[in-house]
């Protein structure tokens, strides 16, 4: 059972200050969350959840992690800006790109951020951007080929393509990356990949963590460079369905735990710190979309058109992702009722749901759809003239705070030359 974490009451009061659709966060969720995060790789004491910012980038929510001890990860000059502003700096910001434009890395030095380099040709063109490389540097590993995870079984079944991936480095250019940085001044490095997508899988940051623990092995052997940080990057996932169940955090944090006994404490590495990147796994579960029904319509199938559209959460017509959804109110009421739940977009894959049992839904229903809280606003856009929603915060104590106002026509206009 997914359960709100809004009332009808809530919903109904918070519309008449911030009319639907809004997105909506969970601070008390987002909090415990991070502080469990925090806990399952507390064995590593330089341990550091880097917040991937394009996930939710928004002040409030990046400030209040920093609370929790998270730094940021950003891949653009907005991101990086938008985390010099909450005030973060240094070591607390991992910048990690790809095709990435000579400003971006000098804004990311002048930070004093990790710079994560994408590819070897990168370590010229940093060179040439900056006039040096920094004291310390990341480069980015693909390890090619299918990664596969779990055999299907226990109903997950993990596979990605790193082979057909346009990122990071083949293995050979790791250490050469490595080796010409060494050269231009670099003393010390890390070691990132990211190899699969929404693993909901304890398996997954164990298996990736021995791959990356080997190669730090095997790198720091060839080149004798030294390794500080790997950075196990994002893709713990969420349970984005009711019958799926959730990751546990400890267990993971465990599974990392013991790779790192076998593989990098025999090679003297125990002091290497452990980094993450998650993005999806720190905020979606603690988001919703709040949206009204508007109207219902009965041609070959039963249609409810909501004021919320694919412009305000996209997943569901791109990826053809579910979303669960609850009728605020009818948390207990049978699922008695199969429908099309559909935006305005002039667009038919517009459908947050398609043949889903909910209960009865009228026009002024309210509705919340789940696990929005990244990937969810952060993906959205203005195709049809759509306006960004605002993003509210649902405090500890049950106030409701502005994080970002809706978008005005006047705001959609604004970059127009008439
Ligand atoms: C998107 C991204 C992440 C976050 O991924 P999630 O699946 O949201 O955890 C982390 N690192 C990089 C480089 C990314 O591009």
């Amino acid at each position: 059972m997914k359960k709100p974490f809004l009332t009808l009451a809530q919903a109904q009061e918070i519309k008449r200050t911030y009319p639907t659709p809004f997105h909506i966060y969970d601070e008390r969720g987002i909090r415990e969350n991070a502080r469990a995060l925090n806990a399952a790789f507390a064995w590593n004491p330089g341990f550091k959840e880097y917040f991937a910012v394009k996930a939710t980038p928004t002040p409030g929510i990046l400030k209040l992690l920093r609370e929790e001890g998270c730094g940021v990860d950003c891949s653009s000059l907005t991101e990086l800006m938008m985390a010099q502003r909450c005030g973060f700096s240094g070591s607390e910001i991992m910048f990690s790109s790809n095709e990435t434009p000579a400003e971006e890395f000098e804004l990311a030095h002048r930070l004093g951020a990790y710079i994560n380099l994408d590819d070897l040709t990168h370590v010229e063109f940093l060179r040439n951007t900056l006039g040096c490389v920094p004291d310390t540097v990341c480069c980015r590993f693909n390890p090619g080929g299918v990664f596969t995870l779990g055999d299907g079984k226990e109903g997950f079944q993990v596979m990605d393509n790193p082979g057909q991936a346009k990122y990071g480095m083949t293995r050979p250019q790791l250490a050469q990356a490595f080796t010409q940085l060494r050269e231009l001044g670099a003393k010390r490095f890390g070691i990132h990949a990211f190899l699969a997508s929404n693993t909901v899988s304890n398996d997954y940051y164990p298996a990736l963590a021995r791959i990356l623990f080997q190669t730090a092995v095997d790198v720091t052997q060839e080149t004798g460079c030294r390794v500080s940080f790997i950075n196990l990057s994002g893709g713990v996932g969420v349970p984005y369905r009711p019958e799926q169940s959730p990751t546990d955090i400890s267990a993971i944090g465990e599974g990392v735990r013991r790779a790192y006994e076998e593989i990098m404490v025999p090679n003297h590495l125990g002091d290497v710190s452990i980094f993450t990147e998650l993005g999806r796994f720190m905020l979606a579960p603690f988001g919703h979309l709040i949206t009204t029904a508007v109207h219902e319509k009965h041609i070959y199938k039963e249609y409810i058109g909501v004021d919320a559209c694919a412009a305000n959460l996209m997943r569901p017509a791109v990826y053809g992702a579910y979303h669960h959804i609850t009728v605020l109110g009818q948390e207990d009421a049978p699922c008695d009722h199969v429908y099309d739940v559909v935006g305005s977009l002039c667009e038919n894959c517009d459908k947050f749901a398609i043949d889903r049992p909910l209960p009865k839904i009228e026009p002024g229903s309210i509705l919340a759809i789940h696990d929005t809280g990244a990937h969810g606003f952060s993906m959205g856009y203005n195709y049809n003239g759509k306006l960004r929603s605002s993003e509210l915060l649902l405090r500890e104590d049950g106030r409701i705070e502005l994080l970002r106002r809706a978008e005005t026509p006047e705001d959609y206009f604004a970059t127009l030359v008439w």
